[in-house]
């Protein structure tokens, strides 16, 4: 059986390497560069990793486990009646084809957008690596977990940074936790401006409700954009990313899709470790294993520098602190979330009792 993946970020390449034993398979992959680690990116922006790390597969490790990679190779459209994958290099065969396109970097509806870098490929990072080993400083708009890798990472290399950011909470957490999360990179140096919706850019900085704030190289890291022209071009349905069910299916047959690129109930993944569960799990319904992906439980570590932060479950409402390190979240006397702040070791564990449904006295 032929399986085609058309991406090959974090979800394609975790479905390549799951089914390559069993499965004859060969992932599109339209940037002529193997596998690298996004999340990673910030700390080769602030000089903390070379470039040669951000590869965690090399050509070798591709070839050893029998996958073919087609880099440089757009796909372009589906021609689902032929079960032939339309690309930039012609036509390939398939049995199962399964979308990973990812996402992009939503775009600031701004005048002067264009003095605004995206961070979402090896290629922007590398530009913005060398405007700001130039510049010494830099402004980042958005308070989302990208917004604060860069300032974390950037500040502790010694860059000056200021974070700009319209809403009053960052990541969605509440006050108290944005509060820690700010003193904890304000300590780095990190400049913060909240409430601050940005109307306008120039050269030389950003206009907002707050005034103008200062910044040569300015970064936006405002959200994403699934990637569904793939699938809107092939007639296959989309909202704001390409609709699927609980098993990955898409509304054309043997067309799966996971990762950025994937709605589920109106939920878009966004995290490198999200793709990579759609994978596994994907991997084993192809194998015709039985297995389910709870979409609706999203936990994530991120490190903001030295600062790392789990984000467990669900992370709004009623709030105990457990220790000082450590806020889990209620819903009808049950644990339903948690973030636990620098003691990150724990998150695991925790995880694993928050989705087991326990009260605040089992933990
Ligand atoms: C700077 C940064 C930091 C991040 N930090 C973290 C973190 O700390 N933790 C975390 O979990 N996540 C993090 N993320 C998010 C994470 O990287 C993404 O959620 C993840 O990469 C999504 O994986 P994916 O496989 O769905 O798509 P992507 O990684 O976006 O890969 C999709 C691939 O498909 C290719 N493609 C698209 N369209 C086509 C086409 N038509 N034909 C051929 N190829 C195509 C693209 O070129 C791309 O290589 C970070 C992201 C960024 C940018």
């Amino acid at each position: 059986m032929r399986l085609l993946i058309v991406g090959n970020g974090p979800g394609g390449v975790e479905l390549a390497k799951q089914l390559s034993d069993e499965y004859e398979v060969a992932i599109i992959e339209q940037e002529d560069l193997p596998y690298y680690t996004k999340p990673m990116l910030s700390h080769y922006i602030a000089g903390a990793v070379k470039k040669e790390k951000l590869f965690p597969y090399s050509f070798e490790w591709y070839e050893n486990k029998g996958i073919e990679l087609r880099l440089g190779t757009k796909a372009e459209v589906i021609d689902r009646l032929r079960k032939k994958l339309i690309t930039s290099a012609g036509e390939l065969p398939y049995d199962l084809l399964v979308i990973a396109t990812g996402a992009s970097p939503r775009e600031p509806m701004i005048e002067g957008k264009e003095n605004l870098m995206p961070l979402r490929t090896l290629k922007d990072a590398e530009k913005i690596k060398k405007l700001v080993e130039n510049e010494g400083d830099v402004l980042i708009v958005g308070g989302g977990f990208i917004g604060l890798e860069l300032a974390g990472n950037l500040s502790k290399a010694g860059y000056r940074v200021k974070l700009v950011h319209r809403g009053s909470n960052l990541l969605g957490l509440d006050n108290e936790l944005t509060e820690l999360i700010m003193e904890e990179l304000a300590s780095k140096g990190v400049e913060f401006y909240l409430n601050a919706n940005v109307l306008k850019a120039d050269r030389e900085g950003v206009f907002t409700e707050k005034g103008y704030i200062e910044g040569r190289v300015k970064i936006c890291a405002i959200g994403i954009i699934p990637n569904k022209e793939l699938a809107l071009k092939s007639g296959i349905h989309a909202g704001r990313g390409i609709l699927i069910d609980d098993r990955f299916r898409t509304s054309a047959r043997d067309v799966y899709a996971i990762g950025d690129c994937a709605e589920y109930n109106g939920i878009i993944c966004g995290t490198a470790k999200g793709a990579m569960g759609h994978a596994r799990v994907l991997a084993n319904l192809i194998r015709g294993k039985e297995d389910s992906y709870a979409f609706e439980f999203r936990s994530t570590v991120f490190k903001f520098g030295d600062f790392p932060i789990a984000i467990i479950g669900e992370t709004k409402g009623e709030g105990h602190w457990l220790d000082n390190r450590t806020k889990v979240f209620l819903k009808e006397g049950k644990v339903v979330g948690a973030v636990i702040i620098k003691d990150v070791k724990k998150a695991l564990e925790l995880e694993r009792k928050i989705k087991s449904r326990v009260s605040i006295d089992e933990l």
